[in-house]
């Protein structure tokens, strides 16, 4: 098991518990984290969100251009950066175009965090019983397929089976669309 499982598991349950919060937005609001809605357009290659520190303060960037439930992706993706990678920002921004992709270990754990924040184990668990397949559970909760993809990974030492057909790499999650297709 990757070392960021257990980390990234542990930091969504402790924040989660610490400031009593549900939401993204709700945690970024407990620590005092900005979070702005911009049109950044909507060609394929257009910049899905970022995030940096400004003198000590920290701005999430969603493109107001994407779908809503993409916005709430990113918007958790973004978070992730904000809160696992805190010392980093604050020399670099993270500008992220693509922040799905599995390349890059900050992208990786930053997609770990999102869907460990998001999903919940007992939704997907239900679904899997009910004899629903990967991709249609990803339709079915409104999520990127790559990004169940990511929860299955904390599934698997859980005891939940849930087969994922999406490979831990490849580049073809750049072409991900802005907007989650519609069940
Ligand atoms: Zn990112």
């Amino acid at each position: 098991m990757s070392l960021s499982l257990p980390w990234i598991s542990d930091e969504v349950q402790r924040l989660k518990k610490r400031f009593r919060v549900q939401s993204p937005q709700e945690l970024c609001d407990a620590l005092h984290i900005l979070i702005l809605h911009s049109p950044m357009g909507t060609v394929p290659e257009a910049c899905k969100g970022f995030t940096l520190c400004q003198d000590g303060v920290f701005v999430i960037s969603v493109n107001a251009d994407m779908g809503e439930d993409m916005q709430k992706w990113v918007l958790a993706h973004e978070t992730g950066h904000a809160v696992l990678h805190t010392a980093l920002l604050r020399d670099h921004p993270l500008l992220d175009i693509h922040p799905f992709s599995m390349e890059h270990i900050l992208e990786r754990e930053a997609n770990l965090f999102a869907a460990e924040w998001l999903l919940d184990d007992a939704d997907i668990m239900e679904l899997v019983h009910d004899g629903h397949d990967f991709y249609a559970i990803a339709s079915l909760l409104h999520v990127p397929p790559v990004l169940l993809a990511y929860k299955v990974q904390f599934l698997a030492g859980r005891g939940i089976s849930l087969l994922s057909p999406i490979p831990g790499c490849g580049d073809f999650l750049s072409a991900l669309p802005l907007q989650v297709p519609e069940t």
